[in-house]
């Protein structure tokens, strides 16, 4: 019966979509070691180093001495600690909002957020390049699905034009698109959902602590700060932690704590994990140097943000340079479908605030001889 299995497998195989696991030894700085080797690593999404430093570290140790290592039940039980409310407050405060929520995951917030707020007579309106979590959120609210090209206002505004008949529109896009690190154009998504009563709710996973002049996100980025009505964003990639929130008004956190199944029904972040996200946030706060080097490096990249995409097209193509970049001694990740559409295949790069220039240089110069322009 399980021959399927076998069958996929090495269709996967076949296709050059076949996925492994590395592991990784150890870890210092920038660098990680692989199957004894050292490499520079260019797919973390720890964009500012925070989950390495000192005190983040030093916080969440403190917490598991006091708290010990799980939250021993959902948040509604008995697994909400002092550190789960001061870290909700610490993130609204934030993200500039009456009140926030957190999930054990970002992908539990989307998916939490998205199917408590929308139902039978609803629509979502997405974008196309939104990240997997959002899909998978829309494919369980039983609302209608509509989907615009990527940063496409003009598709976007067509589409709310003929959904009058809705009872609610909900508009969810990634602030900084995960695969591609462009950014999405929220003034005007703003506007459009101004004008046509729009509900809209955009995903910071990537642009909390990476975007805006103190890293509070896209938000910052666009002066339009409190024009979203959810601000979604993870504690896993810029605060270096562990779990997913939700920034809004005082009623909208009240009503996911109330209507979110992956909120309810699930054990709460371990406690330490939120003291390291606190201990995060509290450095981002008072110091910028961080901020600043990622800045620095993004500049050396000749990006604008940490997410740099080389689009390879080819499956193979793309996952012979990774390997040749291994053998360099430099980790970078190709990614195939289904993460992005089928001859989108790319060599994903990220920066962040600990690589060195000569790193930065070296990549640089490896991809200049493995892609001739
Ligand atoms: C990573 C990511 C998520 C999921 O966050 P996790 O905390 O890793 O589950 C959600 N949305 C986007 C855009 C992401 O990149």
């Amino acid at each position: 019966m399980l021959e399927f299995i076998e069958q996929e497998l090495a269709a996967l195989k076949q296709a050059n979509l076949y996925r492994s696991l590395k592991t990784i030894e150890k870890i210092e700085g920038s660098k990680i070691v692989i199957d004894g080797k050292e490499l520079v690593n260019f797919c973390s999404n720890d964009y500012l180093g925070l989950s390495q430093h000192p005190k983040v570290k030093e916080r969440a140790i403190e917490a598991i001495k006091e708290f010990g290592t799980g939250s021993r039940a959902s948040r509604l039980v008995c697994g909400n600690t002092i550190l789960h409310e001061q870290l909700e407050k610490k993130i609204a405060q934030f993200k500039g909002r009456e009140s926030a929520i957190v999930f054990p995951t970002g992908y539990m917030a989307n998916v939490g957020t998205i199917t408590s707020l929308v139902g039978e007579n609803d629509t979502i309106i997405i974008d196309r390049l939104n990240h997997a979590s959002i899909i998978d959120a829309c494919r369980l609210a039983k609302a209608k699905l509509q989907v615009y090209g990527h940063r496409d206002i003009v598709t976007l505004e067509a589409i709310l034009k003929r959904s009058a008949k809705f009872a609610k529109r909900l508009i969810v896009t990634d602030s900084l698109f995960s695969m591609d690190g462009d950014i999405a154009p929220l003034p005007d998504i703003i506007k459009l959902a101004k004008e046509y009563n729009a509900i809209t709710m955009i995903d910071e996973a990537h642009s909390t602590g990476t975007l805006g002049k103190n890293g509070r996100g896209a938000e910052e980025h666009f002066n339009t700060e409190e024009q979203t009505d959810i601000v979604m964003g993870t504690l896993s990639k810029a605060i270096g932690s562990l779990g997913g929130f939700v920034a809004g008004s005082k009623p909208l956190i009240d009503y996911l704590r109330n209507k979110a199944r992956s909120f309810i029904y699930t054990t709460a972040l371990p406690p330490a994990s939120c003291a390291a996200s606190l201990a995060a946030f509290e450095i981002i706060e008072s110091d910028d140097s961080f901020l600043a080097s990622l800045k620095h490096n993004e500049k050396l990249l000749k990006a604008d943000t940490p997410i740099i995409p080389i689009i390879t097209h080819d499956a193979e193509r793309t996952i012979t340079i990774a390997r040749q970049l291994f053998e360099r001694g430099l980790f970078v990740s190709g990614i195939r479908p289904p993460t992005v559409p089928e001859g989108e295949s790319r060599l994903r790069i990220t920066v962040t605030a600990q690589h060195s220039k000569e790193e930065i240089e070296c990549l640089v110069s490896s991809l200049r001889q493995l892609i001739p322009a």
